[in-house]
């Protein structure tokens, strides 16, 4: 199956299709979050920072499950998560930091490089995942980051040996 790039307007799964105007924005209207690519692995901020999807699955197997509409983060959704970290349990989203967060490299984020590098595709279609118009992710590696973006937790105290690859910065990516 060939996976669409940033710009198509085909959605294999047929949902959904990219949205414009979507849920995060019109949540935070005005704010940086309308501007700036989101990063789909962000810590839980209370400012300009969304829960997008719930980890489910197994702790062998996690799966992202995607909210039909991301909410903001309060102290309230926070709990939710208890008696685990939030960064468990769900996934965040938040501008990108760009030079600020070590996993970018001044032009790519090295974080979903080595992520489509390093560990195999674990849906055949997009996800209905409605970051997807602001996504560094998918902008920057298309189809491949969102067909292994479900396996993807925050907080995974049981990385197999390419997770660890993927999450330490000082992994620099394979040359391909
Ligand atoms: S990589 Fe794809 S599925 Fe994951 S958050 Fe970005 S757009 Fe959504």
């Amino acid at each position: 199956m060939t996976l669409p790039r940033p710009g198509s307007n085909m959605d294999p799964g047929g949902k959904p299709k990219a949205v414009p105007g979507d849920a995060v924005d019109n949540q935070n209207p005005g704010s940086p979050m309308d501007a700036r690519p989101l990063c789909p692995s962000a810590p839980p901020k209370k400012t300009d920072t969304v829960v997008f999807g719930v980890v489910g699955g197994t702790a062998d197997e996690p799966r992202l499950a995607y909210l039909k509409d991301p909410q903001p983060v309060t102290d309230e959704v926070l709990a939710l998560s208890k008696p685990v970290k939030p960064t468990e349990v769900f996934r965040f989203a938040a501008p990108c930091a760009g030079s600020g967060c070590q996993h970018f490299d001044g032009n790519e984020c090295r974080l979903v490089k080595k992520t489509v590098q390093l560990l195999p595709a674990v849906v055949d279609r997009l996800p209905p995942c409605r970051l997807r118009p602001r996504c560094r992710w998918w902008r920057q590696e298309g189809g491949a980051a969102c067909t292994r973006c479900p396996m993807v937790v925050t907080e995974n105290y049981q990385p197999s040996e390419q997770q660890r690859q993927v999450a330490d910065p000082a992994v620099i990516k394979r040359e391909v």
